[in-house]
């Protein structure tokens, strides 16, 4: 997935900024016409204020307008500066007329809203410190009691919108990524799960096109484990299982990666690393299972088939075919033993 900006993927990136094009031409063509309905004879403020406001309506609908133009090319910075310039616009009119005109303060909820929700934390902080900023200015501008009531009340609206957005956006982060971890991590052995092993192999294939350097990977699967289980009962299984895992994890070098990849099955991808010495690893891979399992309630035996790239495959899906027509030799020839494709 695409970081484009701090922790903005590009679909979010993508959805703010249409966002905030679509809120700046919308609000600001609304700005503008009713400025201009003066001319129809509705009934309002002065002329004046009606200038500043259309005005406003204008350069809203002008960011609004670049922001729909530019897209996911917009710099992020213009992103970032959409809820400032935002407060800056709708408290422009209070602070430049000497009127007893209405402040509008409360639509910078919307900017504050929207840095909230859609942008980094510390976007949304500058956003909630520029807002009380303008407030304070406009209550001071104004310098009636009512002003200032406006002022403290949306100032305090403001406040308790960013912190409970920020707060919802921390908890949201942190159960994606518990989702996350856990849609790629098999709950019993705690190793890569298929999923996770699929990806990984696809991005280690990427790193040998731009490399080269032989990869290699492990199909292993426990023999006979049926058996096991109708011995000794699931629970066993799931023990062994366990076990077996933790030998392997212990058995990975720096780089390499080990995964369970379905029920009594698993893969070891080994980068860097030729057909035989691939081989040669699984033999010794053999050998350790086997003698630390001799100490286990119920011990076992693994097949392992091996395949690597270059030798026997050009790409993942090819290489896990080999490695496992490799370990289905290995199983014809006895079980307990290594195959190479
Ligand atoms: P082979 O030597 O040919 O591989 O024989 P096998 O008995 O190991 O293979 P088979 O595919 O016949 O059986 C695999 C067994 O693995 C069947 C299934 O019940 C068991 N199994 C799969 N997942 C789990 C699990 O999570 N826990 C336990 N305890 N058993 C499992
Ligand atoms: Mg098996
Ligand atoms: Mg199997």
């Amino acid at each position: 997935m695409g970081e484009v900006a701090d922790g903005l993927d590009a679909p979010a990136f993508r959805f703010a900024v249409r966002t905030a094009g679509v809120m700046l031409f919308v609000s600001g063509s609304f700005a503008a016409l009713w400025a201009v309905a003066v001319v129809g004879g509705v009934p309002g403020p002065d002329v004046h204020w009606r200038v500043v406001v259309f005005t406003v309506g204008v350069s809203a609908v002008g960011f609004g307008a670049v922001l729909l133009l530019l897209g996911r090319r917009t710099p992020k910075w213009l992103l970032f500066a959409f809820p400032q310039v935002t407060a800056g616009l709708i408290c422009l009119p209070p602070l430049v007329s000497h009127e007893s005109t209405p402040a509008g303060s409360i639509l910078l909820v919307w900017p504050v809203l929207f840095a909230g929700y859609l942008l980094p934390e510390r976007v949304a902080w500058v956003t909630l410190a520029v807002s009380l900023g303008l407030l304070v200015a406009v209550a001071l501008r104004k310098h009636t009691s009512d002003a200032v009531a406006t002022s403290v009340e949306v100032g305090l609206s403001l406040v308790a919108t960013v912190y409970i957005t920020v707060h919802l956006r921390r908890n949201n982060r942190a159960l994606v990524a518990t989702l996350r971890r856990e849609a790629r991590t098999d709950p019993l052995t705690g190793l890569a799960n298929r999923r996770a092993f699929d990806d990984l192999l696809e991005r280690e294939f990427g790193l040998y096109e731009r490399h080269g350097g032989p990869m290699a990977l492990l199909a292993i699967d426990i023999d006979h484990f049926k058996r096991l289980n109708d011995c000794s009962g699931h629970p066993a299984g799931d023990a062994a299982l366990v076990a077996l895992a933790a030998v392997l994890a212990a058995h990975v070098r720096h780089g390499d990666s080990v995964a369970r990849t379905g029920g009594e099955e698993f893969a070891m991808l080994l980068t860097d690393c030729p057909a035989g010495v691939a081989q040669r690893r699984a033999h010794a891979l053999l050998a350790v299972v086997a003698a630390e399992s001799a100490a286990w309630p119920d011990p076992i035996t693994i097949s392992i088939g091996v395949a690597a790239i270059p030798d026997h495959a050009g790409a993942p899906a090819e290489l896990v075919t080999a490695a496992d027509t490799a370990l289905y030799a290995a199983k014809a020839a006895g079980r307990n033993t290594v195959a190479a494709a």
